[in-house]
């Protein structure tokens, strides 16, 4: 997980803290000497931490702290509100032109996730910014990035613009451009050409196209495994080009954070998105406080609701929620249920946007794989619709029945079965306490 080493650092300096009564001046002293570490094996910039370490330090020893009833809890606020200012502050929109179409142009080095990227952001203003993108492919040096977007468009049922790899960069986006305003695209997406190093023809190249019509925004596509080395890109590109913003791919691999953590104060530039997987849903919206949350462990719920609101049928949620209530949960239900979750993502990632999930051990085995969905959902088919709505009629003659119709063991249809009465008599108990708990409310 990203930030994996970081978070855990910084998690237990802050719990010798927490509860403290008193805090005096040296502890402050010894906390942060452990958060300069922590930032520093982080692949923070060095200039990025001594800033950092010397506003937190300034704000902690403060009188208002000190005097505090918690001070322990205070400094730990404090510790969170600069780690947000630190990543941008606030969650930076998308800056869209006041007269269609918005023009937006994804920069990078080659690898940093810049095709894929492309695709998502497409995938993101379609859903949630209702708009109607034009992919450009204006990539024709990287083998095969022309036929990656066309097949990313193809997946996603979204144009994208091509002319082959003989035509000029320059020359494609031109053209895409009208084609866009005939076909009343209110966002082009172009996905420019990368390289393997920054060199001055590549960035001549941008400048040109930057030239035709000037872009609302300017995304970097950087990746975040590359640690300070993406904020030294990041600084050449704006340099050279003027970039708007950062989107930060691969943070659902285990980079250290550095990258997360400079890139703001380095650049000026926001970080607008993080790539958080290579499928097309994998991209986030950035919101640094939501971020300093993560890392500091305190999980991060609100982006846990708006994926659930995003994925969850709301219809079918209350429809559940009201066959918990009536007691008629039936196994169809289960097998619904369990493919929304299955949608919300892996369960660890999930359970690690809980507070306090990362003290929770083994969480790395609370994977439900493909393959053990795939299995149950067998299972299921294979019963007959009396089975499914009453499965307590399901003997031993039945289920060898079923284990034979989905190609399973016996064990592994009791298995199923066990897992839903364990969750029925769960569900049972819990509308049984919700109930006690309304009757309890309405007693004088
Ligand atoms: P480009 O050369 O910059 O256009 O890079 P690509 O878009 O081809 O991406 C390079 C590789 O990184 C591909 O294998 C992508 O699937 C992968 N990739 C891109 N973004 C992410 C991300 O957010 N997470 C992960 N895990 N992989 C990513």
């Amino acid at each position: 997980m990203a930030f994996e080493g970081l978070a855990e650092r910084l998690q237990g300096t802050i719990n010798k803290i927490k509860g403290k009564g008193k805090v005096n001046e040296q502890d402050v002293k010894e906390m942060m000497r452990e958060v300069r570490f922590a930032l520093i094996e982080a692949d923070v910039n060095l200039k990025v931490v001594k800033t950092f370490i010397k506003k937190v330090s300034e704000r902690a020893v403060g009188q208002d702290v000190m005097k505090s009833l918690t001070p322990g809890q205070q400094v730990i606020k404090i510790v969170k509100d600069e780690l947000t200012n630190l990543m941008g502050g606030e969650q930076s929109p998308i800056k869209f032109a006041t007269k269609p179409p918005t023009v937006i142009m994804m920069v990078g080095l080659q690898g940093a996730g810049k095709t894929t990227t492309t695709g998502k952001l497409a995938n993101v203003l379609r859903k949630k910014y209702n708009r109607k993108p034009l992919l450009v492919a204006a990539d024709v040096y990287r083998p095969a990035a022309v036929q990656q977007l066309q097949t990313l468009g193809k997946q996603l049922s979204l144009p994208v613009f091509a002319l082959g790899t003989d035509i000029s960069p320059v020359e494609i986006v031109r053209q895409a451009l009208e084609k866009a305003k005939e076909e009343h695209h209110d966002v082009v997406l172009v996905d420019t050409a990368g390289r393997l190093h920054i060199d001055e023809n590549l960035m001549q190249e941008l400048k040109d196209i930057r030239g035709l019509k000037e872009p609302d925004e300017v995304f970097l596509v950087v990746d975040a495994m590359t640690g300070q080395d993406a904020v030294n890109v990041a600084e050449s590109f704006n340099e050279a080009v003027g970039i708007t913003g950062v989107i930060l791919t691969k943070l659902d691999g285990d980079t250290r954070g550095g990258a997360a953590l400079s890139i703001r104060s380095v650049t000026e530039k926001p970080i607008k998105f993080v790539g958080m997987g290579e499928k097309m849903d994998a991209l986030e919206q950035f919101h640094p406080e939501r971020m300093a949350s993560r890392i500091l462990g305190m999980g991060d719920v609100m982006t846990l609701i708006e994926k659930a609101q995003a994925t969850v049928d709301e219809d079918k949620a209350r429809e559940l929620e009201e066959k918990f209530k009536t007691q008629s949960f039936t196994l169809d239900d289960f097998l619904d249920q369990m493919s929304q979750v299955k949608k919300l993502g892996p369960l660890d990632e999930i359970l690690k946007m809980l507070p306090g999930a990362n003290k929770i051990k083994g969480l790395e085995n609370a994977k439900i794989d493909d393959k053990q969905i795939g299995h149950i959902e067998a299972i299921i088919l294979s019963m007959t619709p009396a089975e499914k709505t009453n499965p307590e009629i399901i003997n031993a003659s039945r289920r060898k029945r079923i284990a034979k119709g989905s190609g399973s063991s016996v064990q592994e249809v009791n298995r199923l079965i066990k897992q839903f009465d364990d969750m029925k008599k769960m569900m049972k108990q819990m509308t049984g306490m919700a109930q006690k708990g309304k009757k309890k409310m309405k007693l004088p």
